[in-house]
């Protein structure tokens, strides 16, 4: 069964367009099921009913024409119950409708069962038989397996269709993500190809045909080469038999084969790349298809070949320059901070990836940057994408793929209204953080990216809180020199000076991957991360503590921050680490002195560990993107889950707040640098609770100023209390837009549909 399972799946997997993925999915369950019927509704949201999308064994002529309420007939009860119905004899069943363009009179067994991805019913699976049945509970199960494996592959023929309907110029689609960073752009969709990856290779118009096929002879002469050479090198150690795969490679791609199918493609109007991935994707679709293991070991061959091609494909175009629009909205499978830094800060205007979610890193470098971004589009038809029209609405989380006139010029105005809020709040800009009593709130400014200002920035914060050190270790292609790490440090410091910059020592692993040093796990965020890795490199870690020791001669503005610290030992080390890196410089002659240390309060033991913590650093730093994430057992990464991840989560406001007395019993400094701090509310929380630093990015500070400027302390202490009782996130969230909205801050707020 699991094979026919897989098939199945492989085969909707590779269709081209959903009628096609549905037309699959009702021939190949009802082969193997053996049974009279199956059809496939799919769930209309707009006119909220279930459609009938596709039949085999029903009249055909009431496609699309049969429609049903939730809770309206037995498919209308499945999708509304969300669980499978198994009747023997359904027309005798009260919930039973008989539309009589289908002829269903016939049939008697019928088992449904709802197709849900992620809580969502997209539409109910239905087998019928002649003969009064009850099906078994293997037939059932299968169905259920089916069911839940395909929900994830038609959502993406959804996605694929919404899309594939826009061929007329004026139809748009509307896809839905994560709201990872705020705000809303309208520009020209950048797809980011990884290197060799046939699945992510947009579809794109030929420029010069001729130039693609000789692009395309070029690089498959390239492979056949490389082929050449390997089968040389090996000749040696290898049997004969496994020689002979070398000529059959050589033949997969000679001219009569590969080459030619991709080079009529490419005649017909698609550049190489595109016409390339076509073919193969065709090829190892038909070759996995098949009852014969050799064949379909051969598709991995095809995989295999085709992507050697692409990366000389794609080898030769890197040396091409890159031409991006002038509003690009970079979109892509997964988005790294390297290719973020490529594309020039003026034209980059919005973000879209398939992964990531609200506090991946790539959503703090995008609100860094004031980018507005959607993450965690599990779905998204990347190859169509290039070169579209979108908008991108980083408040809802929606990606609006060619908006017709009239809703571009609702963003317009939209985009419009939130330049004009920045103007105003930019006029606060240079006023204290305090509220309207008189409490001062330390604001501080989350760094790390070379984009940012000091010479604007220090006039309007008391220092840097947090310098993410990892931001410009992924620019490089190698750990950068001391010399190197010195030099960008003493610029951060003395863009700064006098105010105190923290720095954080390497925070790496997790969603952090160095190009020159992956780091590859099962469970990243539980695994080697922060100082963990740099305890296991103390090579490392020394190079960049002398750094930012020498960085800091004559500025004595540097603090140091360690992250991931989950135990004391781990204090221990590194404080040994650091006394070493003081003693080697001083002996080299250099005037250093002994910088503030702090730890970041970010792993749940090391809330239990604070009075320990507090009699060997000098301040905590509370890290609650990461705090929140294990303290919920909630990846913060994780597209799937990102409606469970989130800060104002009730047991997180609740360590927060005890956090809060700890410090002030230990009289410890404290400071928040997470994203809570950079919202509006949650800084007045946080405020609220007793914390008097509030560290976060430079796009944040006019929001969290104008909100501390327009309260009373003791609004915020109220707040906190109120809060405090609440046991469920709905109510922590509709009671802070409450209060936000009576002290008129509710402008200051992302919007949201959900008020
Ligand atoms: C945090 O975890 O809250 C934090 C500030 O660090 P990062 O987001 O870089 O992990
Ligand atoms: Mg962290």
């Amino acid at each position: 069964m699991l094979e026919v399972l897989r098939r199945i799946i492989q085969e909707v997997n590779g269709a081209r367009s959903l009628d096609a993925a549905l037309s699959i999915i009702v021939r190949r369950i009802r082969k193997a099921m053996q049974t009279d019927v199956c059809s496939v509704y799919l769930r209309n949201e707009e006119h909220d009913c279930f459609v009938l999308m596709d039949t085999i064994g029903l009249n055909s002529g009431a496609i699309g024409h049969v429609t049903m309420r939730p809770g309206e007939g037995l498919v209308g009860l499945v999708g509304q119950r969300e669980e499978p119905l198994n009747l023997e004899n359904a027309p005798a069943h009260p919930g039973f409708r008989y539309f009589a363009e289908t002829g269903e009179e016939r049939y008697s067994s019928f088992l449904g069962v709802p197709i849900i991805h992620q809580r969502r019913v997209l539409g109910v699976l239905v087998v019928q038989q002649r003969e009064m049945r009850r099906f078994e509970e293997g037939e059932e199960a299968f169905l259920i397996t089916m069911a839940a494996q395909l929900s994830g592959v038609l959502m993406h023929a959804l996605a694929t269709g919404a899309l594939a309907r826009l061929s007329d110029p004026d139809g748009q689609a509307m896809l839905s993500g994560v709201a990872a960073s705020p705000g809303m752009a309208i520009g020209e969709a950048f797809v980011v190809i990884p290197p060799a990856n046939l699945e992510a290779i947009p579809e794109r118009a030929a420029e010069d045909i001729e130039l693609e096929v000789r692009r395309l002879h070029d690089a498959i002469g390239r492979v056949r080469q490389d082929i050449r050479l390997a089968a040389e090198r090996l000749a040696s150690r290898i049997s004969a038999q496994e020689q002979a795969l070398f000529d059959v490679y050589q033949q997969m791609l000679g001219e009569a084969a590969l080459g030619q199918e991709v080079e009529k493609r490419i005649r017909e109007g698609q550049w190489a790349p595109g016409a390339l991935a076509q073919v193969v994707r065709r090829h190892v679709q038909y070759l996995e298809r098949v009852d014969d293991d050799y064949l379909r070991e051969r598709a991995a061959d095809v995989r295999d070949l085709g992507r050697r091609v692409l990366a000389h494909l794609q080898q030769e175009s890197s040396t091409r320059p890159v031409q991006y629009p002038e509003q690009t909205l970079l979109v892509g499978d997964e988005i790294s901070a390297a290719q973020l830094g490529e594309v020039p800060r003026k034209k980059l205007v919005g973000l879209v990836a398939a992964r990531g979610s609200n506090t991946s890193h790539v959503a703090i470098l995008a609100r860094a940057m004031g980018i507005p971004a959607v993450l965690g589009m599990t779905d998204l038809p990347l190859s169509r994408l290039s070169g579209t029209r979108m908008i991108v609405d980083g408040h809802r989380g929606r990606l609006i793929v060619r908006p017709d006139d009239d809703l571009e010029a609702r963003y317009n105005s939209l985009i419009e209204e939130e330049r004009a809020l920045a103007e105003v709040l930019e006029g606060e800009q240079s006023l204290p953080a305090e509220t309207r009593d008189g409490e001062r709130i330390r604001l501080m400014v989350n760094t790390g990216l070379t984009a940012e200002l000091s010479s604007t920035l220090s006039a309007r914060v008391d220092g840097v809180g947090l310098y993410r050190t990892e931001v410009p270790f992924m620019m490089h292609q190698r750990f950068p020199s001391e010399q190197e790490q010195a030099r960008l440090y003493r610029d951060q410091l003395s863009g700064f000076a006098p105010l105190p910059v923290v720095m954080r020592t390497l925070d790496i692993g997790g969603d952090k991957d160095l190009p020159y040093f992956p780091i590859e796990e099962a469970n990243p965020f539980l695994g080697w991360r922060g100082i963990r890795v740099m305890l296991d490199h103390p090579e490392v870690l020394m190079v960049q503590l002398r750094a930012m020791l020498r960085a800091a001669e004559g500025l004595d503005n540097l603090r140091l921050l360690l992250p991931m610290i989950s135990s004391i030992e781990e204090i221990d080390t590194a404080l040994r680490l650091l006394d070493r890196a003081i003693e080697e410089l001083r002996e080299d002659g250099l005037d250093v002195k002994r910088p503030r240390l702090g730890v970041m309060i970010e792993v749940p033991s090391a809330l239990y560990l604070l009075d320990a913590l507090a009699t060997r650093v000098d301040f905590f730093s509370v890290g609650s993107n990461d705090l929140t994430q294990y303290l919920l057992a909630v990846d913060r990464n994780n597209a799937r889950v990102a409606g469970l991840y989130d800060a104002c989560h009730p047991a997180v406001l609740h360590a927060l707040h005890r956090l809060a007395h700890d410090a002030e019993r230990l009289g410890i400094s404290t400071s928040v640098c997470g994203e809570l701090a950079g919202d509006p509310a949650g800084a007045l929380l946080l405020a609220g609770m007793g914390f008097r630093t509030l560290s976060m990015n430079a796009t944040s500070l006019p929001r969290v100023r104008a909100a501390i400027r327009r309260v009373e302390s003791h609004h915020a202490s109220t707040l906190v209390e109120e809060t405090l009782a609440l046991p469920t996130l709905t109510e922590v969230h509709a009671h802070l837009f409450q209060r936000m909205s009576e002290w008129g801050l509710a402008h200051l707020l992302p919007p949201r549909d959900d008020r």
